[in-house]
């Protein structure tokens, strides 16, 4: 007998017929012995309409408020789904994050999680029950709710089953797996079988939103066995693997990329030491977070030109903040662009083979993209380009690289 934590996302709860759907599916793996507890996100684009719900009230909704409304979509799952297991004769109890003590810090719209107390899930878990529990929601030290970000019920998930010790957590979704790109902009993606803890961590932190980053940070720290599969159809799913010596490790494992990025330049900055910390400290002072960033010495080599992006929602922000800082520190020109995206390739092998970069630049030249920043570490490469060459770039590395052959 195994303790399964199980995860489904909001299209595998999206209407009453997958939602017994999924009853039907933990019902089984309840009768072959196991203990299941399992975590449901909203029915797809709930969280969508309460947000849009909150907005049309408050242009910028007081986030503790939008916390409440949103922990909502969650609370109207567990309960239709503990309904749907009962109706099939399978014991089953609901609780919300803040039933079941889901510690979180204080940070509103995106907290993290401190300590999850399992005493209650155990005790239901003995007694034969199926538990059921609302994703991506807790409760901070003064009672409030709080949410995990967008696509938190991933980490839900995984934390919960850090905390049992679970013998695996299953992330039920609408693909039957993780691919080597997102199979909606690659028809010809090829699902991988399994993929390395570094890569995964990779892929999410450079937009794959097949799973929330933190969700594997969380897998990652307390070694929790992390498994992506369908909830619409049979089969073993992506295994997330801990073993780093796999023989002939393919070089690339996917590609990700990510829409929601801007750009900022300023122009013409004197070109003295403590320049970039004039610029980037009054960014970070607002919070925002900076993903990459260029610098580079103009022809007169007396003024440097100055480059960096940050998530498209902070643009706005971070252009005013900018144009405050050129003034005083004499720049000539503050440029923002929010029409651009990250590509990025991932894999380990990168660390042992070379020429991969070349090759990369070489086949989104081939169709003529323009790279527009471009950054590297052991195991990935991204690129900046125009948005409008999302679709294409993707697609020919997809092809350069043969992602679609079996390594
Ligand atoms: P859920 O609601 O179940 O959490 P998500 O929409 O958050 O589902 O995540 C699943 C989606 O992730 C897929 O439908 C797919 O479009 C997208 N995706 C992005 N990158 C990948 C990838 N590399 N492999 C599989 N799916 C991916
Ligand atoms: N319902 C939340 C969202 O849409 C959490 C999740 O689905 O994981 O982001
Ligand atoms: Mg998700």
């Amino acid at each position: 007998m195994s303790l399964i934590v199980q995860k489904y996302g909001g299209t595998s709860v999206g209407s009453v017929e997958r939602i017994n759907a999924v009853a039907a599916r933990v019902a089984a793996w309840r009768e072959r012995g196991h203990q299941v507890v399992v975590v449901v996100s909203a029915m797809s684009g709930e969280t969508n309409r309460l947000i849009e719900l909150a907005k049309a009230i408050q242009p910028r909704p007081a986030p503790r408020e939008l916390d409440v409304l949103l922990a909502t979509g969650e609370q109207v799952t567990i309960a239709l789904l503990a309904m749907a297991l009962q109706q099939i004769g399978c014991p089953a109890r609901s609780y919300t994050g803040a039933q079941m003590n889901i510690l979180t810090d204080s940070a509103h719209n995106k907290a993290r999680i401190r300590d999850i107390d399992g005493a209650r899930v155990l005790a239901d878990l003995a007694a034969g029950r199926v538990v059921v529990v609302a994703g991506f929601q807790g409760v901070d030290e003064n009672g409030d709710i709080t949410t995990l970000g967008r696509g938190g019920s991933d980490t839900s998930a995984v934390a919960i089953a850090a905390a049992l010790k679970a013998d695996e957590c299953q992330i039920y979704t609408d693909v039957d797996g993780v691919y080597t790109t997102d199979p909606r902009i690659e028809p010809r993606a090829r699902k991988l079988s399994r993929i390395t803890f570094e890569e995964m961590l990779e892929m999410a932190s450079l937009g794959s939103k097949v799973l929330q980053i933190r969700a594997v940070e969380f897998a990652g720290k307390y070694r929790v066995p992390l498994r992506v599969l369908s909830s619409f159809e049979e089969g073993e799913g992506t295994l997330i693997t801990f073993e780093e010596e796999v023989v002939e490790e393919p070089k690339i494992a996917g590609i990700a990329f990510a829409r929601d990025e801007a750009k900022l330049t300023v122009l013409g900055v004197p070109d003295q030491p403590g320049v970039a910390s004039r610029i980037l400290g009054p960014i970070a002072a607002a919070n925002i977070e900076v993903d990459m960033i260029v610098q580079n010495i103009a022809a007169d080599e007396a003024t440097t030109d100055f480059t960096f992006t940050v998530h498209r929602n902070d643009h706005p922000r971070a252009i005013e903040i900018l144009q405050e800082i050129a003034r005083e520190l004499g720049a000539r020109q503050v440029l923002g662009d929010e029409r651009i995206v990250k590509i990025s390739l991932v894999g380990v092998g990168m660390r042992s083979h070379a020429g991969i970069a070349s090759k990369m630049f070489a086949a989104l030249a081939k169709e003529k993209i323009n790279i527009r920043m471009i950054s590297t570490s052991e195991i990935k490469i991204s690129v900046v380009v125009d948005e409008r060459y999302l679709e294409l770039g993707v697609r020919a590395l997809h092809e350069a690289f043969e992602l679609d052959v079996p390594a």
